[in-house]
């Protein structure tokens, strides 16, 4: 296993649990989950334009389940849901993209709570996960939508409420992962993939502290993240994944501008920021920072994070979509603290509180999505008999860890497949209609 972050340790443990193959070594020369994986927002959801990735993430949010139940909850799975908000009424198209994406499943209800009908809404009330209603509540009635989010600004008219959604804890997740394939025999070895022979079985050249050895393996799974299309080359192949910076904030909320229930919250609508005339024209002479003073796409979103009652909070938004070479430095913009709090101060008024004054201690953090073009991963076989892959997980590895590990070791282990898993591996870019659908997508789920 090449990668010991959330998808490589993943991969290693359903080959472990589902197969029983405890011979297993990850390779890395960093920490288990420090690289992107320590990056991650760590919300889930099943909600998806394409229901080939609805049933991905929904097989991965039944297998976190399982470990948390089995785990005696370790892994902090919370699940108040994703509010979509939209100034719209009646975004119709947001709509048939929820019908599309769900694929009419009787489990995944879409409720239209609609302006004078009687309600049936619950609000988040509660984060327990295994209490939070199934499906989706479309609410577009003013009246309820204040009443549920009393902190929102009051121009929102449409809120899609994803209830099967939240976050859990990636870190414990990954930890409890590795404890099991300890105990079944499996190892870390602390070292960098160096250079591959194509022998069967493959001669991996490892580089550690102590120097370079060879290892030998029947079966190799590139999990490498964002070094992913590096493992490729050294089998000669080309993989379709780029890499690109994506950034975060998190910060004490002192003023409380975010109430400790509200659900993982989206603000769809594109906006221009409200710069003032000074700002404008200091921001215009950097040709970087001046595209802060075009119109801005919507996706930005906050959440309360850690203990219910703790003070932090996370902020996020992936403007970015200019791919970057992850050898080099992280392309971190230092603007993005300033404008990430102004643009989501438009939905969430009292964070404006904040602009030009970030509390000390705020964290400005980032980490690469390793993606394909149609923003699904790629998962299976690699052209070399013996390689595999798990990767471009995007910015949705933390919640598709599981299902990615579980269907990755089924390729390895030659088991069963479920239905979504092969368009999810190389094999898709010979299904030109499928190709052809995705393509033609209005969203690709980039969060
Ligand atoms: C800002 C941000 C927010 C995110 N938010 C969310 C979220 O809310 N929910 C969600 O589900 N996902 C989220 N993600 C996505 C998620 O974090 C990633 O998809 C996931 O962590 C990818 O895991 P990975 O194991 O593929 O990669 P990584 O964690 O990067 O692990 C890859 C490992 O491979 C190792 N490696 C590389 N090359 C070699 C080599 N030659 N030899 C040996 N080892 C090697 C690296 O050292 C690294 O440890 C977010 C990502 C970012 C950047």
């Amino acid at each position: 296993m090449v990668g010991a972050g959330i998808v490589g340790i993943a991969c290693a443990y359903y080959l472990v649990k589902q197969h029983g193959i405890g011979n297993v070594v990850l390779i890395d020369p960093r920490d288990p989950m420090s690289l992107t994986s320590a990056q991650s927002g760590e919300n889930y959801r099943n909600w998806w334009p394409h229901p080939v990735m609805t049933a991905y993430t929904d097989h991965s949010i039944d297998l976190m389940e399982a470990i948390a139940r089995e785990s005696g909850e370790r892994i902090n799975m919370t699940r108040r849901g994703y509010a979509l908000v939209t100034r719209r009424p009646l975004p119709v198209d947001l709509i048939e993209d929820l019908h599309r994406g769900y694929g009419g499943s009787a489990d995944q209800p879409i409720r239209v709570h609609e302006a004078g009908s009687t309600c049936s809404y619950s609000p988040p009330v509660s984060a327990q996960w295994d209490q939070a209603p199934q499906g989706v509540d479309v609410l577009c009635d003013q009246a309820v939508i204040q009443a549920a989010f009393p902190s929102w600004a009051k121009d929102i008219r449409t809120v899609l409420h994803i209830r099967r959604a939240g976050s859990i804890s990636g870190q414990q997740l990954g930890q409890y992962m590795l404890e099991a394939i300890r105990a079944a025999g499996g190892r870390l070895i602390r070292g960098k993939l160096a250079a591959i022979e194509k022998t069967a079985p493959f001669a991996l050249g490892v580089e550690t502290a102590d120097g370079r050895f060879t290892l030998r393996a029947n079966r190799l799974v590139n999990a490498a993240g964002p070094f992913f299309t590096d493992i490729a080359a050294m089998l000669d192949e080309t993989l379709p994944v780029s890499c690109v910076f994506q950034q975060k904030i998190s910060f004490e909320d002192r003023e409380r501008a975010i109430p400790r229930n509200m659900p993982f919250t989206i603000d769809l609508d594109g906006q221009s920021i409200a710069w003032s005339d000074e700002e404008r024209e200091i921001l215009s002479e950097d040709a970087e920072a001046a595209k802060l003073l075009e119109p801005m796409p919507g996706g930005i979103h906050c959440r309360p994070d850690g203990a219910e009652d703790g003070a932090w909070i996370k902020l996020g938004w992936a403007y970015n979509e200019r791919p970057s070479d992850p050898h080099d430095e992280d392309p971190v913009d230092p603007q993005f603290p300033d404008s990430v709090i102004r643009a989501a101060s438009r939905l969430h008024p009292g964070l404006a509180a904040y602009v030009g004054r970030l509390p000390r201690g705020a964290h400005h953090y980032g980490g690469y999505y390793a993606m394909t073009a149609e923003n699904w991963p790629l998962i299976g076989p690699m052209r070399t008999p013996g390689a595999f892959m798990a990767g471009a997980l995007s910015g949705f590895g933390t919640m598709a860890a599981c299902s990615t590990g579980s269907i990755c070791a089924a390729w390895v282990a030659d088991g069963d497949l479920p239905a979504y898993a092969r368009p999810l591996s190389l094999s898709r870019y010979e299904d030109a209609a499928l190709m052809s659908e995705l393509s033609a997508l209005s969203s690709r789920g980039v969060l």
